[in-house]
């Protein structure tokens, strides 16, 4: 894949038609005020029958599983264009929406991507049925939690939360912090350490819950003040005996029987994230780039437009390579769905490095070129570079992905 194809560019030119009517009017409401993106994307989802399409992929995978067939997970059937175009449909949206919110895409990502995945991929099919659907659907918001304030990077090693057994019942203790949709989450996949005597605490089988607003003893916190990124809302989770059933329990039973128990499906939603961060830089760089070219063709300094000098000539040069080589790795994406492949983790986390970087790079250079103007909120650069500092932290820092590239390089 070279270029988007002719039907690519249609669904593209409508999802930024709903942009500007719908986002680009509220974007100061959603990133300067309190208005949280859920209803804008529901919206977006039934304009383009996005809910639609995800009920009738996960009821015919659902159906499937119940006649006991084996369920394609890695290709979505139908032939490679049409697998082509399905993976263009969902990427083109994010890249839209973070031309003008990349929060709104974090939210979303979130609870369609990472809470209804972990529950696609490791649930039973009951719990699928329970809970996956109305996530796919944007019906209900999902969290995904593994974050605490003890533990990021090393997210296993140090994570302090904990399920007790108790007969049939499990007793969920911990709190959870950078919880993206945590303060609106009806759904919350929750991360914790099974207590085991005599097992070292780094060694201790990992266990995903899923728990309902509401529930006794589970505390949501309101929305951290943070940098950027406003159109998503972060917060806090507080557990404090919470009482669950096996049902509850991603996998049920064999969940405990499984070596390590949750590690494997937490590093699956690793490399989830990990791989729609291109996607998310492609939409600011492209943005920054649109507002950069025209700002540099209207601001006249020495008499004369700042684009004709070769100081901000080079900053765009290096605008347009970055664009460029985010979207060959867009195109990469959809090539591998096309042919029901997936990438590495190394070549997952290669991807994420490289995209963050050149979101930020490519963002801070829009600041310079818009000068004081780009530190004011009123230009929309300065959100921007706020927005793409977060790609460098979340899914994975910057230099856990130089360590997840490096070991895999040395280990071959
Ligand atoms: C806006 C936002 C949304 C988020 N959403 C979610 C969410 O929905 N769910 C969730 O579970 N989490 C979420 N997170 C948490 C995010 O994944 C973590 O912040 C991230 O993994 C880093 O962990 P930390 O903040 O604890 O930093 P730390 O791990 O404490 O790292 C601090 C610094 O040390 C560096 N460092 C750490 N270990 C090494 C090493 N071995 N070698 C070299 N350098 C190292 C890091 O790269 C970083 O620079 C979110 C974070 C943000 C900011």
């Amino acid at each position: 894949m070279h270029e988007w194809s002719e039907s690519q560019q249609m669904i593209r030119d409508a999802v930024r038609r709903f942009i500007d009517d719908e986002v680009a009017p509220q974007v100061e409401e959603l990133e300067h005020g309190d208005l949280p993106p859920y209803d804008i994307l529901r919206k977006l989802y039934s304009t383009f029958g996005m809910d639609e399409m995800a009920r009738a992929r996960f009821r015919k995978q659902i159906e499937a599983e119940k006649r006991g067939e084996e369920t394609k997970k890695k290709s979505s059937g139908g032939d490679p264009e049409s697998r082509a175009d399905q993976a263009a449909a969902t990427l083109i949206p994010i890249i839209e929406l973070c031309r003008y919110c990349p929060g709104m895409v974090t939210a979303m990502g979130v609870s369609v991507g990472l809470t209804a995945g972990a529950i696609l991929s490791k649930g039973t099919t009951e719990q699928k049925e329970r809970w996956a659907e109305k996530l796919l659907t944007l019906e209900h918001v999902g969290a995904w939690a593994i974050t605490e304030p003890g533990s990021g990077s090393d997210a296993f090693g140090g994570m302090r939360s904990s399920a007790r057994r108790e007969g049939d019942e499990f007793v969920l203790n911990g709190s959870k912090t950078f919880i993206t949709n945590g303060p609106h989450a009806d759904t919350t996949v929750f991360i914790c350490k099974l207590e085991e005597e005599g097992v070292d605490l780094r060694d201790r089988k990992i266990l995903n819950f899923v728990l309902d607003r509401g529930m006794p003893g589970f505390e949501q916190s309101g929305a951290l003040r943070k940098m950027g990124l406003h159109s998503s809302p972060t917060g806090e989770l507080f557990l404090s005996d919470v009482r669950v059933g096996m049902d509850r329990l991603l996998g049920g039973e064999a969940a405990l029987s499984r070596a390590g128990g949750g590690r494997e499906s937490a590093k699956g939603t690793f490399q989830t994230e990990r791989s729609g961060v291109a996607a998310m830089a492609l939409g600011i760089v492209d943005r920054c780039l649109e507002l950069s070219l025209k700002y540099a063709r209207e601001r006249v300094q020495f008499e004369r437009p700042i684009g004709e000098y070769q100081l901000i000539q080079d900053k765009l040069a290096r605008m347009e390579v970055a664009r460029m080589n985010l979207q060959n790795l867009v195109f990469r994406t959809i090539e591998l769905s096309a042919h029901g492949k997936t990438m590495t983790f190394a070549e997952a986390s290669a991807m994420k490095l490289y995209s963050a970087r050149a979101a930020v790079e490519v963002a801070m250079e829009a600041v310079q070129i818009y000068g004081g103007n780009g530190y004011m909120s009123e230009y929309v650069v300065e959100q921007l570079a706020r927005d793409a500092k977060v790609l460098q932290i979340y899914a994975g820092t910057d230099e856990i992905q130089i360590r997840a590239i490096a070991k895999d390089l040395l280990a071959a």
